[in-house]
């Protein structure tokens, strides 16, 4: 599998192999050229499972003061972060799930900070920066959720850091204008993860679409020799996933099972890295985050809000959706969740639908027609694209007979669920939704068959 991996990258002369080209642009478009938007609600709805682990214990109840900043969630699991109050307020209510404050104030990460401005020292040892990253309630803001303490405190030597501002979901800028309005901060952060996790360089990692958020760093980078480097790759789906990104840029292809730390790398997004610069410059925890609202919606846009923001909120706020005959999706169109069909603001308010959450990069308003799926072609084109080197049409077909042995002999467990087969498939199959149910049940027999034999 490995052969034909290598030679269908030289083939396709891209950085790593296979992947796809979703759009020309119009998408990004959408929300170019506009100013992050600040926007504080009247009352958050903060989830108390941020991390992959289980929900956090609240430690707060119903009628407390708490204050912005303040930790309402401890986390009980190597895998869940700690969750802390994104607005200052009283709780209306909790439960083991999630924790309601009514606004009186939200400050938000104070922009003011020398951090944001130049560069600043790092005094803390690698220790203390690993525990203030714990103590924040970091987790990887890219989708992934890994909580960011855990990951450096790796043992392992890291030669690279590469803070990735790939962003190369369709439509989603969110990373893309932070890099533009607060880049110093960003650069500050990826310098306190670089000696957070001992890496001997740290690169921030960008598709050439986004050649003026270099200028902008480098701009920012002036004087400071090659302290930070900015790197542009080829604009490709799925740049911005941890193995391709690290194929792409250190040409190692991380082995089955592995963790991108046992071949010296290490990848944050950029929301990470400039949540690691408010925790450990400005003392903030990780309570807010950049969203894109785009799609068909009236006024597309990025905002800055609170973790718990209400999701039909800000859909109000970018000028509701334009048709009823929509689907509406938080995350990106290529990997996020589908929220429903046929929506508008009102009907998400009413049914409290999603809030922000740590990992929300954004929600995307599509057409809601739904494509006739018809039966394979046998055109091979989801094996050209498939990053992960897998075959999607038979893992489909032996998941559909319900066959996870062959499941398991055709590296189901490999995908890394980026979508790329069920795009380019003539027939419109569902493929990624059923490889990604066929990794799961997989990955769950493994643990039963290990529990067992424990
Ligand atoms: S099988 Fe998985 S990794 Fe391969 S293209 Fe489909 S979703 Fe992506
Ligand atoms: S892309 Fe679709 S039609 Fe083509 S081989 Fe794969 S499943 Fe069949």
């Amino acid at each position: 599998m490995v052969t034909i991996f290598y030679q269908r990258m030289f083939q396709s002369k891209s950085l790593f192999a296979g992947g796809i080209h979703p759009t020309d642009g119009f998408d990004k478009a959408l929300t170019g050229g506009k100013n992050i938007i600040k926007y504080i609600p009247n009352t958050v709805r903060i989830s108390l499972k941020q991390g992959l682990g289980p929900a956090c214990k609240p430690v707060v109840h119903a009628g407390d003061h708490v204050m912005e900043g303040q930790l309402i969630g401890e986390a009980g699991h190597f895998l869940s972060a700690h969750v802390h109050a994104s607005v200052t307020g009283t709780v209306t209510a909790v439960d083991e799930t999630a924790c309601e404050i009514a606004v009186e104030d939200c400050r938000l990460p104070d922009t003011d900070c020398v951090y944001y401005k130049e560069f600043v020292e790092i005094s803390y040892s690698k220790e203390e920066l690993v525990r203030l990253l714990s103590e924040g309630g970091l987790v990887g803001m890219g989708g992934a959720g890994f909580p960011t303490a855990v990951k450096y405190a790796t043992k392992e030597k890291i030669s690279h850091l590469l803070i990735n501002g790939a962003e190369c979901e369709p439509f989603l800028t969110c990373d893309e204008h932070l890099i533009l309005e607060q880049g110093m901060a960003i650069l500050n952060g990826a310098r306190a993860l670089k000696k957070a996790c001992g890496a001997q360089k740290v690169i921030i990692c960008m598709e050439d679409n986004k050649v003026h958020c270099k200028e902008a760093l480098d701009k920012l980078l002036a004087g400071h020799g090659r302290e930070v480097e900015i790197r542009l790759l080829p604009t490709k789906y799925p740049q911005g996933s941890e193995k391709q990104l690290i194929q792409a840029v250190m040409g190692v292809e991380i082995p089955a099972g592995k963790l991108p730390a046992e071949v010296g790398a290490m990848v944050s997004n950029i929301q990470t890295a400039k949540a690691a610069a408010d925790m450990i410059f400005g003392g903030f925890p990780s309570t807010s985050r950049v969203i894109t609202i785009t799609g068909d919606v009236a006024h597309p846009g990025n905002y800055l809000v609170p973790i718990g923001t209400d999701i039909g909120e800000l859909v109000a706020l970018a000028g509701d959706v334009k048709s009823k005959d929509n689907k509406v999706i938080l995350g990106g169109p290529m990997t996020g969740r589908l929220l429903g069909f046929c929506l508008d603001a009102a009907k998400m308010q009413a049914e409290k639908m999603a809030v922000v959450s740590k990992v929300s990069g954004g929600l995307v308003v599509l057409d809601g027609n739904k494509p006739e799926v018809s039966n394979c072609i046998k055109c091979g084109r989801c094996l050209q694209v498939c990053p992960a080197g897998i075959k999607p049409v038979m893992i489909e077909k032996n998941y559909l007979l319900g066959n996870l042995i062959a499941c398991k002999a055709l590296y189901a467990t490999e995908c890394i669920a980026c979508g790329s087969c069920s795009y380019i498939c003539p027939a419109r199959r569902e493929l990624a939704f059923h490889v990604v149910s066929a990794r799961e049940a997989v990955r769950a027999k493994i643990r039963e068959e290990a529990a067992q034999h424990a």
